[in-house]
């Protein structure tokens, strides 16, 4: 198998060495939930950025966007998030919008 570079990041997550590069893959079909965002009731703290395990939270300056290439659907964000503003949806929900 050959491993494309820019899936490998250095990772920061709390129970990983970051010193340590972590292999992130894409995630293909497999996920079955995603979170969703409502923004009305983000605070922009960041813990969904910081405990997710790929890593994949991007900063969009006022708020977090799950790039969903990556997005494995483990829920921890939604979890983690103090505001209740992410909640985890089941792909059904989102067949005709890729
Ligand atoms: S954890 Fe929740 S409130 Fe904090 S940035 Fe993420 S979505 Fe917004
Ligand atoms: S569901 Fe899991 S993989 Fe997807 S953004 Fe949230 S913490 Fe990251």
């Amino acid at each position: 198998m050959v491993i494309k570079h820019q899936w490998i990041f250095k990772t920061e997550s709390p129970w990983s060495d970051a010193n340590q590069k972590m292999l992130v893959l894409d995630t293909g079909g497999w996920r079955t939930e995603r979170p969703v965002l409502d923004k009305s009731l983000c605070n922009y703290c960041g813990l969904c950025s910081l405990y997710c395990p790929p890593q994949c939270m991007r900063d969009k300056g006022d708020h977090y966007e799950v790039d969903l290439a990556f997005c494995k659907g483990c829920g921890i964000c939604a979890h983690e998030c103090p505001k209740k503003a992410l909640t985890m949806k089941p792909e059904g929900e989102f067949t005709n919008e890729g």
